[in-house]
């Protein structure tokens, strides 16, 4: 039997959806309900809820460098153990079922350790096991690169392998089941007035995303867009129960209103560095630029003071704080000392296609934190987000004044 791919629907289970025994029976339970009234599933698991984390912590008692072939295959491991019990569990209640690692289910990436991108997929293998009548369980967050190493595709990196999987076989949609009802205008877990969005354009989920809200993985979203792939985001536990309300993530819809802010997120993963004192003649900007270029760190905020008397001026930028040793080796190389390097703030933006036809947004969040005595390190924007930096133990105060001002 040839599989007809448009039928197929993804479903995508995070850590704690299957974090324990019991959860993973409740998960094998929504699979086997949608298997038998739906047709043909694949299903992508996360390792059980804190494994990364342990086997991350394990890792780093002996190295701090995890960009190894070592890393990347034991923290590959949590998610070989979930997709074998969630199979397991599947085929107890008497729906065929096979585990995969991510390599068995056609995921080639490149070499990039501890954060490789998925560069081709093979999917004939997932197709036959489907048109066998079985359902795939593929462990997500790995794949191999073309030595057959295996690799993982960074932190949250399940949804991406999810959305990839689901554009490969150009599914009709990608269900990314999580511990929370939807993606909401905030962290429920920290702004308790935040409410669940109905429907988001590619492009705010792809903005907010990669501003941290870690509901999504910020690649998973990119894919999605890239493929017009319909990602729906919905609650494990609310979803045994039949209640099936979440949000859909897909192409903007004319019908969409488009609020001023429609989400605010909140980032800690962030390192500031500072470099004083240092003379134009010097060319740092382009040197150093070039230098983390190659070392593959992610640079986010630049700011570049003017230069003053004598051809002296202040750089400061911010990393995620896994790249700290990649930068602290790059200035090294170049002789260069950072004179200051935060890794106390947390960086609080709000995400909004509105901003584009609403002047003084930026005004109004400058006058909240001021009101508010939350002091503002350094600010971006850009065309549908404004960014603010602020010391950390003033981050959920500014992330719910602003919220509650621009959400209400
Ligand atoms: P999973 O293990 O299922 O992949 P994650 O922990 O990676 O789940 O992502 C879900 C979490 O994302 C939620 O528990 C919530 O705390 C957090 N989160 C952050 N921002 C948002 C948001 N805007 N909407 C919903 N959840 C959010
Ligand atoms: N298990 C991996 C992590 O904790 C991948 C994921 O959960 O998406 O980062
Ligand atoms: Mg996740």
């Amino acid at each position: 039997m040839v599989l007809d791919s448009h039928t197929v629907k993804v479903l995508k289970f995070g850590g704690t959806s299957v974090g324990s025994i019991e959860r993973i029976q409740n998960v094998a339970q929504i699979v086997k309900r949608r298997f038998e009234n739906e047709g043909p599933l694949c299903v992508v698991a996360s390792a059980m809820s804190g494994e990364t984390d342990r086997l991350v912590g394990l890792y780093k008692t002996l190295s701090e460098d995890t960009q190894t072939f070592e890393y990347d295959l034991l923290v590959a491991s949590g998610e070989q153990a979930s997709v074998a019990l969630l199979a397991t569990a599947l085929n107890a209640i008497g729906v065929k079922s096979r585990a995969l690692l991510g390599y068995q289910a056609g995921f080639v990436t490149n070499t990039e350790r501890g954060r490789a991108k998925i560069q081709h997929m093979d999917t004939s293998h997932i197709s036959q096991i489907c048109s066998e009548g079985f359902v795939p369980v593929v462990a997500g967050f790995q794949g191999a690169d073309d030595k057959g190493y295996i690799t993982t595709l960074g932190r949250g990196g399940s949804d991406t392998s999810a959305v990839a999987l689901a554009a490969a076989l150009k599914a009709d949609l990608c269900d990314i089941y999580t511990d929370v009802s939807g993606v909401y205008t905030a962290d429920p877990r920290i702004c308790p007035n935040a409410k669940r969005i109905e429907h988001m354009s590619f492009e705010e989920m792809m903005e907010l995303a990669s501003l941290g809200a870690k509901v999504l993985h910020p690649r998973s979203v990119e894919i999605a867009a890239k493929y017009n792939t319909v990602v729906r985001v919905l609650n494990t536990f609310e979803a045994s129960k039949g209640n099936t309300m979440g949000t859909t993530v897909g192409p903007i819809n004319d019908l969409f209103e488009s609020p001023v802010v429609t989400a605010l997120t909140t980032d800690k993963n962030l390192a500031l560095f500072t470099l004083r004192d240092l003379q134009e003649s010097e060319n740092v900007l382009d040197r150093l630029f070039t230098r983390l270029s190659q070392e593959g760190v992610i640079v986010d905020i630049i700011v570049h003071s003017a230069v003053h008397d004598g051809g002296r001026y202040t750089l400061s930028f911010s990393t995620p704080k896994d790249d700290i040793r990649l930068v602290e080796k790059s200035l090294n190389s170049l002789d260069l000392k950072a004179s200051q390097v935060d890794t106390d703030l947390v960086k609080v933006s709000l995400v909004g296609t509105g901003m584009r036809s609403h002047s003084g947004v930026a005004a109004r969040v400058f006058q909240i934190l001021s009101q508010n005595k939350i002091k503002i390190v350094c600010t971006t924007t850009s065309e549908i987000k404004i960014s603010c930096v602020v010391p950390a133990s003033q981050a959920e105060t500014a992330l719910r004044t602003l919220h509650d001002e621009f959400i209400p």
